[in-house]
């Protein structure tokens, strides 16, 4: 296809915004100005151990000094810092935002007072899959925006983060990019789901995915097995199941696939379907699940769903969801959507107690393999 018949984000975003007559043109140019955080992000990450001039500047400008240990008690990685200074910078200026929530910051980030708010509220992991970097794998930024509470937009006050509890199902926008060989802009404005490439040339983000769909089956799940003795029952009967392949009860061989990046789990499934699972277990009975509702989950999720995917604890829509905390945790499933309701049938039966475990003479239900095994 030539280059001038892709669509540029500019071009989709006022395409779509002819859907709503109304509409002010703030969340497009929030979106963009998202968009624009993104490409400065991939250019930062990009440098990889030479390190990047300019984030060198964010870090002494933001007077933070890495690594220190974030609000999620793991270490920030300088490119965590930066990310999260470069979202900032380029969303709170305009006047689209009433504040922002991000995985760096305990609180809900204010506006700075010379710059007028706005109605939306902005939630973002600024770098996610950050443990990636030093091994050059695949990385990303995932963003959620809701509309802020009408008394925040009358008064102006200050944000709290009671404003931010709302459910996934609230989201006008989500998306994620993916800083991988290409670096890609997923976005849903809730209809439908698109990807746009990175053209380094133009520095524009063109349209190259306008239909993106989740085939509804899938031979291919992707979960942390080395949690297995934590995890709970009817995810166990799922993962023996998919591993008994031909000889099972589901009759055919599966595949698996873990990066431990978040975002490049989606987007692998986006692209070509499959199931992701981080689901509650019994690890750490303080966390019930390792992913973060707000700025990883609910975002996902709507992508997923737009899809014509399905996204999940396991018991409900993950969508559906009240948030108790801005950092609070909970446990997905998401994917193709025949098995993400394959998996929370087996919730359902597990927990009405008419599950039948299946037991082959290869697995048990406790360890993933019998050591006993002969075949
Ligand atoms: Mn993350
Ligand atoms: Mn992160």
């Amino acid at each position: 296809m030539p280059l001038s018949n892709r669509r540029t984000l500019t071009q989709y975003l006022i395409e779509q915004r002819r859907r709503f007559p109304g509409a002010s043109g703030a969340l497009n140019a929030l979106v963009l100005d998202v968009a624009l955080a993104t490409k400065a992000i991939a250019r930062a990450v990009s440098f990889g151990e030479l390190g990047d001039p300019m984030s060198a500047q964010l870090i002494d400008a933001s007077k933070s000094h890495a690594p220190v240990v974030n609000v999620q008690g793991e270490v920030q990685k300088a490119l965590d810092v930066v990310s999260n200074e470069i979202f900032l910078r380029t969303t709170e200026w305009a006047g689209h935002l009433a504040g922002m929530g991000s995985e760096e910051m305990e609180s809900p980030y204010q506006v700075p007072a010379q710059y007028r708010r706005g109605g939306y509220l902005l939630v973002f992991d600024p770098l996610d899959g950050s443990s990636n970097i030093d091994v050059n794998v695949s990385v990303g930024s995932i963003f959620s925006i809701l509309r802020a509470p009408q008394e925040v937009i009358d008064s102006g006050r200050d944000v709290t983060e009671a404003d931010f509890l709302q459910p996934g199902t609230a989201q006008v926008a989500a998306g994620y990019a993916i800083y991988g060989p290409a670096t890609m802009l997923v976005l849903t404005v809730g209809d439908g789901v698109v990807g746009f490439t990175l053209d380094h040339n133009l520095g524009e983000f063109k349209l190259t995915h306008p239909d993106i769909r989740v085939p509804a089956d899938t031979q291919e799940f992707a979960i942390n097995s080395s949690n297995s003795r934590f995890w709970e029952s009817p995810v166990k009967r799922y993962v023996d199941e998919c591993l008994a392949g031909k000889t099972g009860p589901r009759g055919k061989d599966f595949n698996m696939r873990w990066i431990a990046s978040l975002v490049a789990e989606a987007h692998r499934i986006l692209m070509r379907g499959g199931v992701f699972m981080y689901p509650r277990d019994t690890k750490d009975p303080s966390k019930p699940g390792r992913l973060r509702l707000l700025y990883e989950a609910n975002p996902i999720g709507f992508v997923m769903e737009q899809a014509g995917g399905r996204a999940s604890t396991g018991r409900e829509p993950v969508l559906a969801v009240p948030p108790a905390g801005l950092h609070q945790r909970i446990g997905l499933v998401f994917g193709s959507k025949n098995e993400v309701e394959r998996i929370e049938r087996y919730h359902a039966e597990a927990e009405a107690g008419t599950d039948k475990p299946y037991v082959s003479p290869l697995f048990n239900e406790r360890s993933l393999y019998r050591p006993e095994a002969r075949v």
